[in-house]
């Protein structure tokens, strides 16, 4: 007989285990754990249990602490456990050791955020560079991985293999990263001669922590559909739009959002993709205000554009989601001392205009100054087409 239900696949269940490093608050370490559940649950997991363990540094054979290993052991034995999740990049023989110790599937961050890339890739390019990246994360770790991409990735041309067999695997899989790298750089011809094609038109890339509402902007901005939804990388695929403000066309092009620890060979594999942002004229950073962790998140897109090459493109600040800021208000009376919970919005605009006198405070979800946002836009992009082409003042 067997009915739908039998054939729905129940959501893999999984526990996450994080370490607190020195300097890092219990506040930031649990943000950063929510931050891994949220990744976690994009990917389909369900979780079942966090451990957290504070160590100067991570236990250089088993991530964490035998006994805390232990008491992760007992817990992923007694409930059946799918996975357990890392929140950093596990060496191959942390790996290995963890994997013999709990007997389930082990992943950690990288995998994870690679997993959700592959799960979105739409484009041959994108699907590309993911496989690229997968095969360089499986390379040093073949071993015990093997069972696990096949399971996730299917026909991929290549057949689980013994223990023995692990050499001619390596060779295989070599293989496969030169023909992926060559096919790249095919690609990143092709999309080189579409970007030219593209003509001389001014470039905005909307660039930002995942999340923070870039893609909601580019619909709104650009009246067209953009797949918008609460989840970490929603999207891998640039999607590039002309946009008109004002009789003044630009290009605008929403990318994948940065995250936290984006381990540098993926931010290498992610360059094509990347070289939207790398080209182009001005960039739109986009900041979810709301996030407790919002400065921090600041931080990383800023040092991830730096690694890539976009440190010097002029940036316009945008602070998105002031719909969503919540903050403890502090009356005059109250004897405790004010901390950076105590900021009202007025409070942090203040604040940050100070050192960014253009930014901005909008609400793309209910469409809060948007109008100041198109004059800024306008502006720099007329500032920039007036420098490109000096003679040519038809167009305002
Ligand atoms: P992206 O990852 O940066 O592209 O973010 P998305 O555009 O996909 O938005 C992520 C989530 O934030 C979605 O659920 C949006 O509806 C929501 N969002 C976007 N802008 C705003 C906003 O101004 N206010 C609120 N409250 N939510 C927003
Ligand atoms: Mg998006």
């Amino acid at each position: 007989m067997g009915d739908y239900w039998d054939h729905r696949p129940y959501p893999e269940t999984a526990v996450l285990v994080g370490v607190i490093k020195q300097g890092q608050s219990d506040e930031m370490a649990s943000d950063y754990l929510e931050e891994l559940a949220f990744l976690a649950e994009t990917a389909g997991a369900e979780i079942r249990a966090e451990y957290t363990q504070r160590l100067e540094a991570p236990h250089p054979k088993t991530f964490i602490g035998s006994g805390k290993l232990s008491q992760v052991k007992d817990f992923v034995k007694e409930e059946e456990i799918d996975m357990v999740i890392f929140d950093d990049e596990l060496s191959p023989s942390q790996l290995r050791n963890i994997e013999r110790e709990l007997n389930c599937r082990i992943l950690d961050r990288t995998n994870l955020i690679l997993d959700i890339f592959a799960g979105r890739a739409q484009t041959a390019h994108a699907k590309t560079q993911v496989e690229l990246a997968q095969y360089q994360y499986l390379l040093p770790r073949l071993t015990r991985m093997w069972t696990h991409l096949e399971r996730q990735r299917g026909g991929i041309g290549l057949r689980g293999p013994g223990e023995t067999e692990i050499e001619t695997d390596r060779r295989i899989i070599r293989d496969r990263i030169s023909k992926l790298k060559d096919q790249l750089i095919k690609i990143d011809k092709q999309m080189m001669v579409q970007r030219k094609n593209r003509g001389k038109m001014v470039r905005v890339a909307l660039v930002g922590y995942t999340n923070a509402g870039k893609s909601t902007l580019m619909n709104l901005l650009s009246k067209s559909k953009v797949f918008a939804e609460d989840k970490l990388f929603a999207t891998l695929d640039t999607t590039v739009r002309k946009v008109v403000v004002e009789n003044l066309p630009f290009l605008l092009s929403d990318t994948v959002g940065f995250i936290r620890k984006l381990p540098t060979h993926l931010v290498e594999s992610f360059k094509s993709t990347l070289d939207e942002v790398r080209e182009a004229d001005v960039l739109m950073h986009v900041v979810d205000i709301s996030h407790p962790n919002f400065e921090e998140q600041i931080e990383v897109v800023e040092s991830t554009l730096r690694e890539l090459g976009g440190g010097e493109i002029p940036v316009l600040l945008v602070f998105n989601k002031t719909d969503a800021y919540t903050y403890t208000h502090k009356d005059d009376d109250d004897l405790t001392p004010m901390s950076r919970d105590n900021l009202s919005l007025d409070d942090r605009k203040k604040e940050w205009l100070k050192t960014h006198p253009e930014a901005l405070f909008i609400s793309a979800l209910k469409k809060n100054n948007i109008d100041e946002l198109k004059d800024q836009l306008y502006q720099k992009v007329k500032d920039i087409h007036v420098k490109r082409y000096p003679y040519n003042d038809l167009l305002y």
